[in-house]
């Protein structure tokens, strides 16, 4: 096995790859530099950040793009807009690192421009265009690059013929292959800490996988206490405020990673019962919960289909 870590997306990465070629990790690496020009809501260059100045007209857009804000568009709809990726004007108001809360008004004037149905696509490969309704409207789509870009890495794995590898895109992980012949590989779930309160990372369970990914969202990770509240960053889209919830973190667990990542977000918003519901009704998707109680819930599935142990703390 090779092993890589590098920064991007604004978090750790590693990759573990079967393979005695050193390029193959170049070749992941340069991928994901790729989709960090593409997305990033930040540089001016990136091809997201041009779409957002150009919202109320109808742009060309890459295919790979239109692919990723297509599959997005279907999580919006499937979660009823608990998650809704044109929550840009409002995600771009709070800035917890720097301890930036904002005000009531113009949370307001930001909430007026979310809705993931003023968004249409059309065309065909070669020849995609986007229209955004809005011209105020701002695509934020930190709640599902990394689900999208990890089942890219795992394609291109595949492509080089590579049988075994595990990808961990700052806790987005998928699994490529089984660890060894008939022997899947052991996924730790993160407890629900913030990384400063930890000299190592804890693990509440462990799932054990194959050719499958296990995301992790949580509210205890980008977040900050101000003046006695607690503020997170996955943001309720009817507020614009901090989901309140009694989901601490999210996992979910399905086939492709874009799947898993697609749901996290908005099982947070959701809250742990209506999440619970929405995962079981789901073939080939399953999910567990971390409650602020302290209680530990899984799907159906968790402990049949995906073995799942829990770890003593
Ligand atoms: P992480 O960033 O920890 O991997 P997520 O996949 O849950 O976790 O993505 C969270 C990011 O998604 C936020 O940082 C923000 O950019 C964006 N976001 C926050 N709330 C929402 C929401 N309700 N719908 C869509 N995107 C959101
Ligand atoms: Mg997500």
């Amino acid at each position: 096995m090779l092993s890589r870590d590098f920064f991007l997306f604004n978090t750790e990465n590693h990759i573990e790859v079967e393979t005695d070629d050193d390029t193959i990790l170049d070749q992941v690496e340069a991928l994901c530099q790729h989709y960090e020009r593409m997305l990033s809501c930040f540089n001016p260059e990136s091809e997201l950040y041009r779409l957002n100045q150009q919202a109320g007209k109808t742009t060309p857009i890459s295919d790979e793009l239109a692919e990723i804000i297509e599959a997005a568009l279907f999580y919006c709809q499937a979660t009823d807009g608990a998650f809704d990726i044109t929550m840009g004007t409002v995600t771009r108001l709070w800035n917890l690192q720097d301890r930036i809360i904002p005000c009531r008004e113009d949370l307001a004037a930001a909430l007026a421009h979310v809705d993931w149905e003023a968004i249409t696509l059309s065309g065909s490969a070669g020849q995609r265009t986007i229209t955004i309704s809005d011209a105020d409207a701002c695509l934020d789509l930190g709640g599902i690059a990394k689900g999208y870009i990890t089942d890219s890495i795992t394609r291109l794995l595949k492509q080089q013929d590579v049988a075994r590898a595990i990808i961990n895109l700052g806790g987005n992980v998928a699994v490529l292959g089984e660890k060894q012949a008939g022997k899947p590989w052991h996924v730790g779930l993160r407890s629900p800490l913030p990384s400063s309160s930890m000299s190592t990372l804890t693990c509440f369970g462990v799932v054990e996988i194959a050719d499958a990914s296990a995301v992790t969202s949580g509210i205890y990770e980008r977040a900050a206490e101000i003046e006695g509240v607690f503020y997170h960053h996955i943001l309720d889209p009817t507020t614009g405020m901090p989901a309140e919830t009694d989901v601490l973190s999210a996992t979910v667990i399905a086939p492709q990673s874009i799947d898993a990542d697609g749901y996290t977000t908005a099982l947070i918003v959701m809250g742990a019962k209506r999440a619970l519901e929405c995962i079981e009704s789901i073939d080939g998707l399953e999910a567990i919960i971390v409650t602020t109680h302290g209680d530990v819930i899984g799907t159906s599935g968790i402990g049949e289909t995906i073995p799942f142990a829990l770890l003593q703390s």
